[in-house]
């Protein structure tokens, strides 16, 4: 195992120029040297990939890894590749003749990983050709999939324990970073045949300032903010396509290098718009939820919300893509009354089964709990995440910017201004 693990390190330095493992990387590398299934949520940036690709470099052996995004799939493989390691990805936007040549490499053992789309893995063909090219370790990435209670349900997802089953005998990775405490239960049941290693790392990201503000005249809102932020890169999130397009003409019209991004633009220009924001510094993103997974840009400095994000692990996972490099970042999220309802007719007007609802209402009212915290945010946003916590001095209510927003505190107001008016 120590050996294992030296090898890790010399493959850490020598394939990925790190010289140190981050923190919780080495736990659950020591538990898939000892051959146990593992289920690991780590926070977002906090190298869950190496997870199963340093394990796949350096056992012998292949391990196929499912991940919901085929571009995704793409980026780890081109990036593995470019370091020398030999990877390739399975799935339908590949020609008919380089998922030939990706099954010949595959018998004749050329590859450490191999990226499986859900959806071909589930395939009689695809898993006698993974058995005859030795596969022992089955990877899930983004493993909250599994979960009806996720917020990200894929069905694809459902039959990977029966896939892992008929393919053989094989190890179990399984990485999130979005798990509340029901959701990683949900994921252990869904997906191994036995309790696995449980490993959960601390959610706190203590360099990103969190603020949260009533909607009042939004784009002076997020305009104070891009400016606290000059020369910057920061994301603004809006929940609708049209909310983007406006608020970034709004801003390009006032100066600021605002770039559109959904799903709803040709994809050279989300492409383009995305390249820049990655290649320059001083870009704001103005995008619906569509952009930032799998976007790996160190330095953004701060993140925005126009409109109300769709519940408490969207929140965590937007306001996750400032700071990666550790250092101060800043976030200001707005909601109003009217997101509030918009969200709540999405959630009664979907198909979704009741339980589905039921749970979907539940999401969205620990995020209105947490807009409506007179507690420090981060300490309530921890404990939704099943952490206690200090309050932590580094958003709004520590700091005493916010002006409590209850129903006593409100009610007060009012009366007193009525007595005010009634007065003169
Ligand atoms: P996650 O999937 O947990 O969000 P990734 O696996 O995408 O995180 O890794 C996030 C970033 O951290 C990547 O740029 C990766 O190269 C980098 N990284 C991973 N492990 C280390 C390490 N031991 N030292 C330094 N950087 C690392
Ligand atoms: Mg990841
Ligand atoms: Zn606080």
């Amino acid at each position: 195992l120590n050996d294992d693990m030296a090898e890790a390190r010399a493959a850490l330095q020598k394939f990925f120029g790190f010289t140190d493992f981050k923190p919780g990387q080495a736990d659950v590398l020591e538990a898939a040297f000892a051959g146990e299934n593992i289920l690991a949520v780590m926070p977002t940036g906090s190298g869950k990939s190496l997870c199963y690709q340093l394990p796949a470099i350096i056992r012998p052996g292949l391990t196929i890894v499912v991940s919901p995004l085929i571009a995704l799939m793409r980026d780890q493989v081109q990036q593995l590749r470019e370091r020398g390691v030999g990877a390739a990805a399975l799935n339908s936007v590949n020609s008919a003749s380089d998922n030939a040549l990706i099954e010949a490499g595959l018998r004749k053992g050329r590859y450490r990983l191999v990226y499986v789309a859900p959806e071909r893995l589930v395939r009689g063909d695809t898993q006698a050709l993974l058995r005859e090219a030795g596969a022992n370790v089955l990877a899930i990435d983004e493993a909250h999939c599994v979960s009806q209670w996720g917020h990200d349900f894929r069905p694809e997802y459902s039959d990977l324990a029966q896939v892992a089953k008929s393919i053989g005998d094989m190890q179990l990775i399984a990485v999130t970073a979005t798990a509340d405490a029901p959701t990683r239960d949900d994921i252990v049941q869904k997906l191994f045949p036995a309790k696995p290693r449980v490993f959960v790392r601390s959610f706190d990201r203590p360099n990103i300032h969190l603020a949260m503000q009533r909607k009042a005249n939004v784009t002076h809102q997020i305009e104070t903010m891009i400016a606290r932020h000059k020369g910057q890169s920061g994301i603004v999130y809006c929940a609708s396509r049209k909310g983007v397009e406006k608020l970034s003409e709004t801003l390009s019209a006032k100066g600021v290098a605002a770039l559109p991004y959904h799903a709803g633009l040709a994809s050279e220009i989300r492409s383009a718009h995305q390249d820049e924001f990655l290649r320059c510094d001083g870009v704001v993103i103005v995008a619906t939820i569509a952009f930032g997974m799998g976007i790996d840009k160190p330095n953004v400095r701060f993140v925005c919300h126009a409109d109300l994000p769709q519940s408490i692990e969207a929140y965590y996972q937007e306001i996750g893509r400032a700071g990666r490099d550790g250092l101060p970042s800043d976030t200001l999220t707005l909601f109003g009354e009217a997101d509030v309802r918009l969200r709540e007719r999405q959630i009664s007007e979907s198909d979704s089964p009741p339980e589905r609802k039921r749970l979907e209402r539940r999401k969205l009212n620990g995020l209105l709990a947490l807009c409506e915290t007179p507690r420090c945010r981060r300490q309530t946003l921890l404990a939704a995440f099943g952490e206690a916590s200090e309050p932590c001095g580094n958003c709004d209510v520590c700091e005493g910017k916010w002006p409590f927003f209850n129903g006593v505190v409100a009610a007060q107001k009012v009366m007193s201004a009525i007595h005010r008016t009634s007065g003169r």
